[in-house]
């Protein structure tokens, strides 16, 4: 894959046709060195946030091996992953994926009821070796992506499943996701009050606990509170846990992994007013800027670049012929913006091309490799993100 360092050499040199999907696997890595040496237990990368070699080789590089997947086809690609210990966190898995992750090696898997539970010990011919991880239903605060409505368990029923699948496992553990792109701390203070309260009403001992993904990135319009924060904050609960000094952590994170270590560029085919027309949109890379209000950093990347060029709000169209295909923003980027220039969009590495589909021929891409730093950071040397989203490059 050719190296470029950065947006402005890879237009120049190859004035691309496609979009591109252009990798920073260095933001990566720095991402996972981050969590290595500020959490406490295994950091479970999860899978379907983005599958690049690319980035899943940085994050190998960086000393991640837990893998936290949801399919069969996710399974059997991380399962080729050297040392890899796989963890199956989806809730509701279907009986031949139970059977056949537990023959590729898989141990660690996740339920939120008596029916999933006996599901696991049947495909696993009641298996005495099984990492068992309770789903816990937690409140989302903070979250822009709730994932509390679909899986988890709460209440008298959550006692009752604690109870049975202590017995049933090897290794047992509780798990729960705060929701997506978490901005502030206080939703993991509230999850860990209610991952206590159940251990005290089960009367159970856990010996590993999953505080999931959710953690944040930095986009356009979310200036989340310092990743420190949400370590002090994981620490404090777990530590007014019982029994604290038997339990292992882990943790889930995609998004904080990969967002920055991608970026997307497209070219404007018409500028219409304050509407640039684009060459990739909602049924591409652009999904969460169409549908969940993302705002990803935007700069220019054109020969008529002025330093000090006047702004102006910008929605963005995607190629397809449907309208929803429509990313509002707003977009900041100079005014003198014109058809033949280029856009990169910033932070898109989660759940970017992991959506990508092919709806009216669009949907492939090239792809490269930056070298210099992405737009906006959570780990940036200083701790408060010292990269400029509106430095626009002249080509
Ligand atoms: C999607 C998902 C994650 C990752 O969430 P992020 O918000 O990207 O950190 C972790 N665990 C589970 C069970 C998930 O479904």
């Amino acid at each position: 894959m050719q190296r470029y360092r950065s947006a402005a050499a890879l237009i120049k040199a190859r004035r691309p046709e496609k979009p591109v999907l252009a990798l920073r696997p260095h933001a990566a890595g720095r991402a996972a060195r981050w969590f290595r040496q500020n959490f406490d237990g295994d950091i479970a990368y999860a899978y379907k946030a983005n599958s690049s070699v690319f980035l899943i080789g940085a994050l190998y590089g960086a000393g991640i091996r837990h893998f936290d997947v949801a399919s069969l086809p996710e399974i059997e690609d991380a399962a080729t992953i050297p040392d890899a210990e796989l963890h199956f966190m989806h809730p509701v898995k279907a009986r031949g994926a139970i059977r056949r992750a537990y023959e590729l090696g898989v141990r660690s898997f996740s339920l939120d009821g008596e029916d999933e539970l006996e599901k696991i010990l049947q495909e696993t011919d009641g298996a005495r070796d099984l990492k068992l991880f309770v789903r816990v239903a937690v409140p989302a605060i903070n979250s822009l992506i709730p994932l509390e409505h679909k899986f988890g368990i709460a209440g008298e029923p959550a006692t009752k499943l604690l109870i049975e699948t202590r017995q049933a496992a090897a290794k047992f553990g509780l798990t729960f996701h705060v929701g997506s792109q978490t901005t502030t701390p206080d939703a993991f203070v509230m999850a860990l009050k209610a991952v206590r309260d159940l251990i005290v009403q089960a009367g159970v001992v856990i010996d590993v606990l999953d505080v999931g993904g959710g953690f944040p990135s930095r986009y356009a319009n979310s200036e989340p509170a310092p990743m420190e924060d949400f370590m002090a904050a994981i620490n404090t609960g777990v530590e007014a846990l019982p029994a604290r000094e038997n339990i292992r952590l882990m943790c889930e994170p995609g998004r904080s992994l990969v967002s920055e270590a991608e970026s997307l560029i497209v070219h404007v085919d018409a500028r219409r007013g304050q509407n640039l027309f684009i060459n990739d949109g909602a049924y591409g890379t652009l999904f969460d800027a169409a549908h969940l209000g993302f705002v990803f950093p935007a700069r220019l990347v054109s020969p008529h670049v002025e330093a000090d060029a006047p702004l102006g709000a910008f929605e963005l169209w995607g190629p397809t012929c449907d309208s929803i295909d429509h990313m509002p923003g707003p977009f900041l980027l100079p005014d003198c913006i014109s058809e033949g220039d280029y856009i990169e969009i910033g932070g898109v590495g989660a759940y970017g091309r992991a959506l990508a589909g092919h709806f009216n021929g669009y949907g492939t891409y090239e792809e490269a490799i930056l070298m210099d730093e992405p737009q906006l950071s959570m780990y940036a040397a200083d701790g408060s993100g010292s990269h400029d989203a509106v430095r626009h490059l002249r080509t």
